[in-house]
């Protein structure tokens, strides 16, 4: 049957401006690393984008290695561009990534010019378009020279193949340094993607945001749910079609003890919210305005629904802030 969008799709998402950038993106945004390769049903896909769009989520992430294999997100989600959302790429917001290991010999990987210039050529086959709205840098590359990296980038976006760029995993000193050469070069740095989440708060101590805060640039968190950790999938054992069973990424050796203990606590905190623990974990992992958004996966509709849900009760009180440290902090 033809797609045709929900007409109220835009009343109830949340958009946060990204930086000091023109750019809005909405409060959760749906990322593609997995649940998108060719291991996973075509028509499941096509129901979580579809719904996702429906709820206002407008804006996708990819990178040149998701999958399995490396490069299928992007054909899969090209397709699906290709047909339900034909009419709308102007109402989509898509990134993608190179910086990891994609193709053999030294230039599949890393940071040169070479290698991220010709891997955005390639993405932009697959995904079936003409320009990328962000393009990042997917890791910081201690061998290649980061005028060289910052250099591509911006030619990147001079060659229209990008619209704005962006920075993943660098630390406050690097991103400093990236975002200075990238203001002399005349591109902006839009957004930086680190990990963040109840259980992971590195950029805490690395005083990123403020870094961000200081170059003008957004700040899209990956992982807020922890893989999977903060919901309830593990609270009762390990499901077989879980990622823990299904991927790499993840170990069951995450689910110790302790962790667990923690994991049912904040359960109990979120129900005592009227929440679930996935809300929960989404509504802290916004609390501060500085974050423009948070990138979660879901593997069906049900569980993107459970996270958007996050938006209707985002605000906590100090009290629950306090509990929530806590429980998780030694
Ligand atoms: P999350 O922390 O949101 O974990 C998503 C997984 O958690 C789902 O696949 C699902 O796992 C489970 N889950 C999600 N919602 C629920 C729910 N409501 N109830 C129960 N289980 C749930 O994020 P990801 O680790 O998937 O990362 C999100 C995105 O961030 C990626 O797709 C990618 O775009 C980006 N990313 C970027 C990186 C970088 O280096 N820049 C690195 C990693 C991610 P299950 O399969 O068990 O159902």
């Amino acid at each position: 049957m033809t797609y045709s969008p929900a007409v109220d799709r835009y009343e109830s998402m949340t958009y946060r401006r990204a930086g000091r950038s023109g750019l809005q993106l909405p409060a959760i945004s749906l990322g593609l690393w997995h649940n998108f390769g060719d291991t996973r049903p075509a028509e499941r896909q096509r129901d979580i984008v579809r719904r996702a769009f429906d709820l206002g989520v407008t804006h996708f992430d990819l990178a040149n290695n998701y999958g399995p294999p490396p490069g299928s997100a992007e054909t899969n989600f090209g397709r699906i561009l290709a047909g339900d959302l034909r009419h709308h790429r102007d109402e989509l917001v898509i990134s993608s990534k190179a910086g990891y290991t994609m193709w053999d010999g030294p230039y599949g990987d890393w940071g040169s010019r070479k290698y991220l210039i010709s891997s955005l050529d390639q993405s932009l086959k697959r995904l079936g378009v003409d320009y990328v709205d962000i393009f990042y840098h997917h890791r910081p590359d201690p061998q290649t020279p980061l005028e060289e990296t910052m250099g591509a980038l911006d030619a990147i976006v001079r060659s229209g193949k990008a619209l704005y760029v962006g920075l993943s995993n660098y630390r406050s000193e690097q991103t400093a340094k990236a975002a200075a050469i990238l203001r002399e070069l005349g591109t902006p740095l839009l957004i930086h993607q680190p990990s963040y989440s109840i259980l992971n708060r590195w950029i805490e101590h690395d005083r990123l945001l403020d870094t961000l805060a200081e170059a003008g640039a957004g700040c899209i968190a990956f992982s807020p749910l922890q893989q999977g950790l903060l919901t309830d999938r593990y609270l009762d054992g390990i499901p077989d079609d879980s990622r823990i069973r299904t991927s790499v990424f993840l170990d069951e050796k995450a689910l110790d003890a302790k962790t667990m203990g923690r994991l049912h606590a904040l359960n109990d905190l979120a129900k005592r919210r009227g929440q679930s623990l996935a809300q929960l974990a989404l509504a802290w992992a916004l609390r501060d305005p500085r974050m423009t958004s948070l990138i979660i996966g879901a593997s069906s509709v049900r569980q993107l629904e459970d996270n958007i849900g996050a938006l209707r009760n985002p605000a906590l009180s100090q009290d629950e802030l306090d509990a929530i440290d806590a429980t998780v902090l030694d």
